[in-house]
């Protein structure tokens, strides 16, 4: 008597899989779609297994022969395409397959020929019964079974070359999921090879299945529900794939100008709204731009910025002007109407781009480039000479770590109560011997990204730690030193600070670290950590550029903060008279709280006056004096104090 209860419960997982796959619409694309059909090849090849070896007894023994012997024959037929399928699953999950079948005139036969000779073998069986027989309605093993397993043993070293070959395309999970297929499949096989009447194999498969749907498909990873497009995952992801399989594509970046400003207005889940509207109108657009059938994806990459795929043998010459049409139309909702400013570029790849690794830096540095609204394709943008700056920032960066070229200079800072300079800011500079001078506000945020910023950082401290002890002699206090908020984050920083200041014997009290308002109210908890642990050392810190954000005393209130710096941009309007009497009020509500006040970027005798008048601390800015090397620092000092 066989057991044929492993195919019932092997069935009724299969089609619960099914299901989940149909209500999940986990189908499309290629790599989804193909597991799709393994799910229901397997549903098949069980339904033929139960008919071969199920009792039947409800019918005569005719029809009963005649299911067995039909059954047997279609399981076979099925049953020979499970390992090829399965190879090609995992080619296209590691998106490697392109690039094998392309790869010689012969390997599209070589692959398929051990699947020919199966499936020629099952066919020749009713004469030649190579494969099996129906003897009394019992299935009985032909000769020649063997090929069938040695034909699937061939497919299962194919996958290993792939997976051994490219393995950085896929996680180890993916890999460990998808391989599991093997030592189930084996174990079964050899159990059903000495026990016959136990039909093991179609219920390991639906284990090896649902072990992949679990772990592999993860859809939630790869689809952003909130705006219907793919997610920024499935972006890098299908890149790497397309590099791997030298696939020509020309992919669209999409930035929204004016994202910011839209979150801010109306709100993250209009936010959401208003992308879900523009990834569904650049859709519709592309479609009709690529012929039916062919693939072209949306992806949403991070706030405001979204890219399209298309394969480059259908990617027309105006596609980026198209998308630029359809993003920058009015948009309508229940309560207003808007229009959005963006800029779209079109990349050839690996024309434009030829690795990973340089889309990766394009993007980033596309992200936070200030082009103007328009669409391009590659070459344009990167020919502009401030972008083309902005997209080489890292190498100069790194040029300058390498070469040690970077500067440390001085700005001094005037003490109203001591009528002389008992401060300075410490303000690095980067002097590039091919284009010149880099200001810090334009390669400092770069370097933030990079991960650049420790080394700087490093270098910041270093320098000014070994310089203070030169100023001491002038009755300068302390210097005022710009910190990251990334370097902050950074869990060695404060044991970092503490060891140098041992190293260079620098007291604590001759250094004031300076943190921007923004960073501290976006990252506050990191931060404040941070600050406090310093702070129990004794390194006081300022709140640099107060007035650019959301400016709240209440949260400076609540970390240990001892000097507020005014903005520039504030000093500056100083002329018109509603900015000088909220800038009045200002300091007399920082004033009241005890913190003291450095007005920044000073540049006129009025200016210094009135904002003494009012009660300011410090001044810093060009009327006193503008930042300097060392030397020149000293020789000021010298002559000031
Ligand atoms: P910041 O911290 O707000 O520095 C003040 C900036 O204003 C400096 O620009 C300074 O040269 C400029 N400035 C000072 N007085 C005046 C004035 O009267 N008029 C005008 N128009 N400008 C004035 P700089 O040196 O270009 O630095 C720009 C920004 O780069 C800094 O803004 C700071 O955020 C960052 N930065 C500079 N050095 C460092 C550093 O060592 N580390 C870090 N993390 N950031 C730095
Ligand atoms: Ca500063
Ligand atoms: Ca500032």
């Amino acid at each position: 008597m066989t057991v044929y209860q492993y195919d019932v419960c092997s069935f009724l997982m299969l089609v619960l899989m099914l299901m989940s796959i149909v209500l999940r619409k986990l189908y499309n694309g290629s790599v989804h779609r193909t597991f799709m059909i393994f799910v229901i090849l397997l549903l098949g090849n069980t339904v033929c297994d139960m008919l071969s070896a199920a009792p039947l007894t409800a019918f005569s023994p005719g029809v009963r022969n005649a299911l067995r012997e039909g059954g047997t024959f279609v399981y076979f037929i099925l049953h020979a395409s499970i390992a090829p399928l399965f190879t090609i699953f995992i080619g296209l999950s590691a998106g490697t397959f392109y690039k094998f079948i392309g790869q010689h005139r012969y390997t599209k036969l070589l692959f398929s020929l051990p699947y020919a000779i199966n499936i020629a073998l099952v066919l020749s069986n009713p004469w030649t019964h190579a494969v099996f027989r129906i003897v009394d309605g019992e299935y009985q093993r032909g000769e020649y079974v063997i090929v069938t397993y040695i034909v699937g043993f061939f497919y299962a070293i194919h996958t290993f070359f792939y997976l051994k070959r490219f393995r950085g395309v896929l996680d180890r999970t993916s890999i460990a999921a998808l391989l599991s297929i093997y030592p189930y499949a084996f174990a079964a096989v050899i159990i059903q090879y000495f026990f016959p009447r136990h039909l093991l194999e179609m219920f390991a498969y639906s284990i090896a299945v649902m072990t992949i749907l679990i772990f592999v498909i993860r859809p939630e990873k790869m689809l952003n529900l909130a705006v219907g497009s793919k997610t920024m995952a499935a972006f890098w992801g299908d890149m790497k794939n397309i590099f791997l399989s030298e696939r020509k594509y020309n992919i669209y970046v999409i930035k929204v100008i004016s994202d910011s400003s839209v979150i801010q207005l109306y709100g993250i889940n209009m936010h959401d709204v208003i992308m879900r509207e523009l990834v569904s109108r650049i859709n519709s657009r592309v479609r009709t731009l690529v012929p039916k059938g062919v693939s072209c994806d949306t992806y949403y990459l991070n706030y405001g910025l979204i890219a399209v795929s298309i394969d480059s043998r259908y990617a027309s010459k105006d596609a980026a002007a198209q998308i630029f049409e359809v993003v920058s139309e009015k948009i309508h909702t229940d309560n207003f109407d808007m229009s959005l400013e963006c800029v779209v570029c079109d990349i050839a790849i690996p024309a434009d781009l030829p690795s990973f690794e340089s889309v990766i830096s394009f993007v980033d540095t596309f992200e936070k480039s200030n082009i103007s609204a328009g669409s391009f394709v590659y070459g344009e943008l990167t020919q502009q000479e401030k972008i083309k700056m902005s997209f080489d920032i890292d190498r100069y960066i790194r040029k300058a770590i390498n070469n040690k070229s970077f500067q440390m200079y001085y700005q001094p800072i005037y003490s109203v109560k001591d009528n002389k300079f008992v401060t300075a800011e410490a303000l690095i500079r980067l002097n590039d011997d091919e284009v010149g001078f880099i200001s810090p506000a334009d390669f400092i945020p770069a370097a933030e990204k990079s991960g650049a910023i420790y080394e700087i950082g490093e270098f910041v401290i270093d320098s000014v730690f070994g310089f203070i002890e030169k100023t001491r002699p002038y009755g300068v206090e302390y210097i005022e030193i710009n910190i990251s908020a990334m370097q902050c984050m950074n869990d060695s920083f404060v044991d970092e600070i503490k060891q140098k200041l041992l190293d260079f014997g620098v007291s604590n009290k001759s250094v004031n670290f300076e943190l921007t308002e923004s960073a501290s109210s976006i990252l506050e908890d990191v931060l404040k950590r941070t600050v406090s642990l310093l702070h129990a050392e004794g390194i006081e810190f300022s709140i640099d550029d107060y007035g650019t954000g959301y400016s709240n005393l209440h949260r400076i209130m609540s970390q240990p903060i001892k000097i507020i710096k005014i903005d520039r941009s504030l000093i500056c309007e100083l002329s018109d008279d509603k900015t000088r009497a909220v800038l009045a009020d200002t300091i007399r509500m920082i004033k009241s709280i005890g913190i003291e006040i450095v007005a920044e970027g000073v540049e006129t005798q009025e200016t210094a006056q009135w904002l003494i008048d009012k009660g300011c601390d410090f001044i810093q800015g060009y009327y006193y004096a503008k930042p300097m090397p060392e030397d020149e620092y000293l020789a000021f000092l010298e002559k000031t104090s």
